[in-house]
């Protein structure tokens, strides 16, 4: 059990190491690059360190994995088959960890687009997305 936890563990600290410039991430940057859009990346000051902000605008923007931050009805937002109360507590975490920092983001005047995975592979809802974004101002 402990063994089994600690490989867990292991994975899922190797998941959030990879977890910056992730292929959704990359997929959205170029399309909003593509449309001249100008962004930062990785703003670590702010808090949940948003993946794209837009300064001007004042809106961060979260590229959400649709696993590990549980996109509701989903069906990649799967559990996994043993350790369940491990996965369940995680993902507890991982969903209140994206509500603290979006309520912080939103007390410091800053508004929050999220945009899931499965959503970046498909051309329409990233272009819905992108003009969500482009309401916004510049
Ligand atoms: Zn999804």
């Amino acid at each position: 059990m402990t063994d089994r936890l600690s490989t867990d563990r292991r994975s899922w600290l190797m998941s959030r190491v990879s977890s910056k410039d992730t292929a959704p991430e990359i997929r959205v940057r170029s399309a909003a690059h593509r449309r001249g859009l100008r962004f930062r990346i990785h703003r670590r000051d702010l808090p949940g360190s948003p993946d794209l902000v837009f300064p001007k605008r004042r809106l961060a923007i979260f590229v959400h994995g649709c696993f590990w931050h549980r996109h509701p009805g989903c069906r990649k937002a799967s559990t996994p088959k043993s350790n369940i109360a491990f996965w369940q507590k995680k993902f507890a975490q991982n969903i209140e960890r994206d509500e603290l920092s979006r309520r912080k983001l939103q007390s410091l005047g800053w508004q929050v687009l999220t945009i899931w995975e499965c959503e970046t592979k498909r051309e329409d809802t990233l272009y819905t997305f992108l003009k969500e974004i482009e309401k916004y101002g510049n």
